[in-house]
């Protein structure tokens, strides 16, 4: 017999299936203007999320808790999906939930304390839970007894989400109506607080921007730091943090080794000193950030003429630093990586694909299988996160805002983000494999430039979630967007692997390693690289590969054409004597081979009756590649 059962079964036969979700979602883990922002939103909505569960399993134990399956830790108690569901006494049940309610409330409450203490003295006070709370809780109940919890657990589960998703609501958000107050640039929605707010800005000019305005529930979320919310510390306050993450590490690396890295960071502690931030301080590393203007503006520092020609000297140490590492000023493009479990709700209300290509039988699917799948989905969610963070070569060196199993959302630095793409999406399958369960995943991926809107990348980034799993049958792809500071967008999307039947000792290859592997050759040394001239020729060379039937209205592409101009345009492009005209992939396989075959796949419209158009989606991976060989400090092949 279950456990949970075994506990519960002193309080009678009637019990309460419980779904309850907390909000506000898009409020909390979208609408944001600095990352920092986007990671404390993210996790005060997780934290409130425990705080509502807590007398559930206070109560009635752990096992009461049937989604998600709740691991102690401070990552990820502060990374919990917002939506659960419990069995509670039908006897107990509105006291429960009166319960929740006022966990949520005293949540709230303890967030006001909190930053209330950070006030300058005159505000003290404002937050004395006086602001009415962002956070709202949803839930729907059904009955059901003990032989139900029993032997017919999958028609329960499908009643309550059916009931669940005809109820949700989207919520309306009070504002006061007065045109003349200024709105609150993050979320635009609620006025600022005129009271407190020079006062607070001069107090946190650091964290406040000139000129930004703030209402009291973002400027919350601004002041508190992780620490106070009792979550990990993240190691990036802003997206120059992200994209300088690889370029900064290798600084640190080596600052003990050569004296023109030394004066680099040397110079960036005395400008720490002076901003008050010398951790988390990725502006640092860029030319056009070091300037007075800049800091002004950012953490409004004084003019003082020693300041000004500190940044000077920074500036010059900066470009020798990089002379001496021998690479160049890191990107200042980064990379947001979304991903969601394909056909969750199916999964989760018991339709279930076995990697034996059968479906799971109902009756299998019980309470203890559902419980089953919430452990595989914290297992995923806290290696993913393992992975998103580790500073490790060949991990992620990002930042996870969340990852609460079925979905991620990250930000990562373009060296890696491919890789770490790959290996998201790999744990999230094995974690299912291990318990004989066929289940994949989808990613949106958006670069984008620091001065575009984050709030546009990640709605970008959420758009190419759905397109992926829209655009592909069976899903389990991805689509990802380049947007240029010039206002061009160029968007990609693929099935994660393809099988290529000219490779025969490979079962399959993963897209994105082919992109990998093509930039890496085209970043090597320069007596050995791939010229990134290849591409441009090759592109000019492309339309004259495919040939129009105008019969059957489809285009064919010639592939004895497009090989032979492929290795005609490589050996003009790469030095006979380099050595990756022998680096081999696998064992007896080339990367060359690898790649002339994956491109002849690519771009072949009777193989790729999925994609809209394939020559032009072809166009687009080769436009990516150039991209990031301008753009990365290095290659990316571990
Ligand atoms: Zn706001």
């Amino acid at each position: 017999m279950n456990e949970l059962i075994e506990k519960i079964k002193h309080y009678g036969d009637e019990f309460c299936l419980l779904r309850v979700s907390i909000g506000p979602v898009q409020e909390f883990i979208s609408e944001a203007r600095k990352t920092r922002d986007l990671y404390i939103g993210s996790r005060l909505l997780s934290l409130a999320t425990f705080r509502t569960m807590k007398p559930i399993f206070d109560t009635y134990g752990l096992e009461a808790i049937i989604y998600p399956h709740i691991k102690y830790s401070k990552e990820r108690l502060s990374s919990l999906p917002n939506i659960y569901m419990a069995v509670i006494p039908k006897s107990e049940f509105h006291e429960t939930i009166s319960q929740m309610e006022i966990g949520l409330q005293n949540f709230w409450n303890d967030m006001q304390k909190e930053v209330n203490r950070k006030l300058p003295p005159d505000c003290k006070g404002y937050y004395n839970q006086k602001i009415k709370s962002p956070f709202y809780m949803n839930w729907v109940a059904v009955p059901i007894v003990i032989e139900e919890l029993n032997s017919e657990y999958k028609p329960k589960v499908k009643e309550i989400i059916h009931f669940f998703n005809e109820r949700k609501v989207t919520r309306t958000f009070d504002s006061w109506e007065g045109s003349y107050i200024q709105k609150c640039n993050q979320c635009g929605r609620r006025e600022y607080p005129q009271e407190i707010y020079s006062s607070v800005q001069e107090k946190f000019k650091a964290r406040i921007r000139e000129n930004e305005i703030l209402c009291s529930i973002c400027l919350l979320k601004r002041l508190l730091n992780p620490d106070d919310i009792d979550v990990s510390p993240q190691k990036f306050d802003s997206v120059m943090d992200v994209s300088a993450a690889i370029a900064k590490k290798l600084i640190e690396q080596n600052k003990n080794e050569k004296h023109e890295i030394k004066e680099f960071t040397d110079n960036v502690k005395r400008i720490g000193n002076v901003i008050d931030n010398t951790y988390k301080n990725g502006e640092c590393y860029y030319e056009d950030y070091l300037n007075y203007d800049f800091f002004k503006k950012e953490y409004g520092i004084p003019d003082n003429p020693d300041f000004r020609k500190l940044c000077e000297d920074t500036k010059k140490s900066l470009s020798a630093a990089y002379e001496s590492l021998g690479i160049k000023e890191p990107s200042k493009y980064y990379s947001i990586l979304m991903m969601d479990g394909d056909n969750m709700g199916k999964l989760m209300s018991g339709e279930v694909k076995l990697t034996s290509g059968d479906i799971l039988k109902d009756a299998d699917f019980t309470l203890n299988y559902q419980k089953k799948l919430s452990e595989i989905l914290a297992d995923t969610g806290s290696n993913t996160s393992e992975l998103i963070k580790s500073q490790e070569e060949g991990n992620g060196n990002g930042l996870c805002v969340y990852s609460g199993g079925d979905d991620l959302l990250a930000f990562l630095p373009l060296e890696t983000s491919l890789s770490t793409a790959n290996k998201a999406r790999s744990c999230f399958i094995s974690e299912f494999r291990k318990s004989n369960i066929k289940q994949t995943s989808s990613a949106g991926i958006v670069i984008l430039h620091h001065k575009d809107p984050l709030r546009r990348g990640l709605e970008e980034a959420r758009k190419n979630v759905e397109e992926a799993k829209k655009s592909f049958k069976d899903k389990d792809a991805f689509c990802i967007t380049l947007r240029l500071f010039s206002g061009s967008v160029v968007t990609w999307g693929y099935k994660w692997e393809i099988r290529t039947p000219t490779l025969q000792n490979l079962d399959s290859v993963k897209v994105l390693d082919v992109l990998r592997y093509f930039v890496s050759f085209m970043l090597e040394s320069p007596e050995k690289k791939l010229s990134p001239s290849f591409v441009r020729d090759f592109m000019e060379e492309l339309p004259s590969f495919y040939e129009y039937n105008e019969r059957k209205s489809t285009w064919k592409l010639s592939e004895e054409m497009f090989k032979s101009e492929f290795w005609r345009l490589l050996k003009r492009h790469m030095p006979s004597e380099s050595n990756l005209w022998k680096v081999e992939f696998k064992k007896g396989i080339l990367t060359l081979d690898l790649l002339a075959e994956s491109f002849i796949y690519m771009a072949d419209p009777e193989k790729n009756n999925q994609v809209k158009n394939t020559k032009e989606n072809f166009e687009n991976f080769l436009q990516i590649a150039l991209f990031l060989v301008r753009e990365q400090i290095g290659g990316d092949l571990k």
